[in-house]
């Protein structure tokens, strides 16, 4: 794939996910302005209603007691009630009962009352009762009703009682009529317009923030996947370099071999070694690619065992010793005398100091020196291998342990090394839950401290 392509792919990713996500993040906006759009009218009516009821209990307990129970009720009505404007009469008054009757109702504007006669005829009502009312009574307690101008009212029916119980000559039932109690809902109506407003303005300007912010937090979530799959190219890159090299001379020397004439003969053993070593160097290379890759997939971690690191470390300086007298450089080891062990793999950890140890013999001139210590420092097992050589710069220093990275290249790959040394030394020390630590200087020798759990 090429540069283009991926940096396509990786876009179409980023903006499936930022849509998925606006989605998701739209959908559960929704719902949730939904609810709590409808539990708030909700509240507003039934405070309303509840409101209403309460006046109309109050109207009707203090009339109740002063009801006439023979007589034209209009004449009595008009002394208790006198606020109230009488059918068939002109009608004069402006204050209202309401005022008189109920206290804390801030604005009496709101609310009218009506009487009803038992046979459902008007007899009274406040002057400020919305026009085209119907003269007659429903038959349900609840309704709302709406005049030409759009304005909406709620209106409660509640029946009042005689309270002396007689039955009169042609009154078959005992109640007297019927109070009725209204209420405009033009504020309930106008707070449930500005929420409208509120939630139709918010929820474009929300869903644009969270649109913006999926694209960012996608951008987020791409930027490691993208990483890692620029290093997995880098890589395959690299070892794709690294193997070309011995391969091309491994064959440039087949060639040269096959055109070999018969006089030539004696140097066919100087290029078979060549051919040896070649493919020696090639099939190093290879299981150092598949131990690493192993290691990342977090492979035969089951196999731990305890081990010895007193043991490691003896052994290992013995078995170095020799490369170390042959580099004229004086290898010297310091052990913990108590015994400190780790759970682990034991071939793995021996190749991780050998590794480190291996470098620091390369990398330190003749007449240097390489100190290996083990000790034990709270729950961590520490082993230090420093040298006298030639040190890392610090702007190579943070790049060691990536692999095929190389510090300084030509004099590397003289070495022998595959760049691959401390990377799979890193690995298998994460492999272990511990890790590698570097301190060095250029010209003044490095330190390389390996922490594991104990
Ligand atoms: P190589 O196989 O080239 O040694 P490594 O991964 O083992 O690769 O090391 C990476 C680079 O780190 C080396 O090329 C070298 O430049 C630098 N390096 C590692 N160990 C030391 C050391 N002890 N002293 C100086 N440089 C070192």
């Amino acid at each position: 794939m090429t540069m283009r392509q991926t940096h396509r792919l990786f876009r179409r990713s980023r903006l499936q996910l930022a849509l998925w996500y606006s989605l998701v993040m739209g959908s559960i906006l929704s719902l949730a302005s939904l609810v709590v759009y409808h539990s708030i009218v909700q509240a507003n009516w039934a405070a309303m209603e509840q409101e209403v009821e309460s006046i109309a209990g109050t109207l009707h307990d203090s009339l109740e007691p002063q009801l006439p129970t023979t007589g034209n009720p209009t004449v009595v009505l008009q002394q208790i009630l006198p606020d109230l404007c009488l059918v068939g009469q002109p009608c004069t008054i402006t204050t209202t009962l309401i005022e008189r009757h109920t206290t804390g109702i801030s604005d009496r504007a709101l609310y009218y009352i009506r009487l009803f006669d038992h046979h459902g005829q008007l007899l009274a009502f406040s002057p400020n009762q919305p026009v085209p009312l119907l003269q007659t009574l429903s038959s349900t307690d609840w309704q709302t009703i709406k005049t030409a101008n759009g304005v909406r009212y709620r209106q409660f029916t509640t029946t009042l009682h005689r309270l002396d119980g007689h039955h009169l000559a042609g009154h078959s039932h005992d109640s007297w009529g019927y109070l009725q109690i209204g209420r405009t809902l033009t504020t309930l109506d106008a707070a449930t317009v500005r929420l409208q407003w509120i939630l139709g303005l918010g929820f474009p300007l929300t869903m644009l923030l969270v649109v913006l912010s999926s694209w960012w937090l996608s951008g987020l979530a791409i930027q490691p996947i993208y990483q890692s799959y620029q290093q997995q190219q880098q890589f395959t890159a690299n070892a794709a370099h690294e193997l070309r090299s011995p391969l091309a001379s491994l064959l440039a020397t087949v060639e040269a071999i096959s055109r070999l004439s018969l006089s030539e003969q004696d140097m066919l053993s100087t290029m078979l070694n060549t051919v040896e070593r070649q493919g020696r160097r090639l099939s190093h290379l290879i299981n150092d690619l598949l131990l690493l890759s192993n290691l990342e997939q977090n492979k035969n971690s089951t196999l731990f065992q305890p081990c010895c690191l007193n043991d490691l470390v003896n052994d290992l300086t013995e078995e170095f010793l020799e490369l170390a007298i042959a580099a004229d450089i004086k290898l010297t080891g310091t052990i913990s005398e108590s015994l400190i062990q780790v759970l682990g793999d034991e071939p793995q950890l021996y190749r991780l100091l050998s590794n480190v140890l291996t470098n620091a013999i390369h990398y330190t001139p003749s007449g240097g020196t390489v100190q290996i210590s083990l000790k034990q420092h709270n729950h961590l097992a520490l082993i230090t291998v420093q040298d006298s050589g030639i040190g890392i710069s610090a702007q190579d220093l943070p790049r060691i342990f990536e692999r095929f990275y190389r510090a300084n290249s030509d004099r590397s790959r003289k070495t022998g090394g595959t760049g691959l040394g401390l990377a799979i030394a890193q690995a298998i020390a994460h492999h272990h839950q511990g890790h590698i630590t570097v301190k060095s200087t250029s010209e003044q020798g490095s330190v390389f401290t390996l922490h594991l759990p104990c």
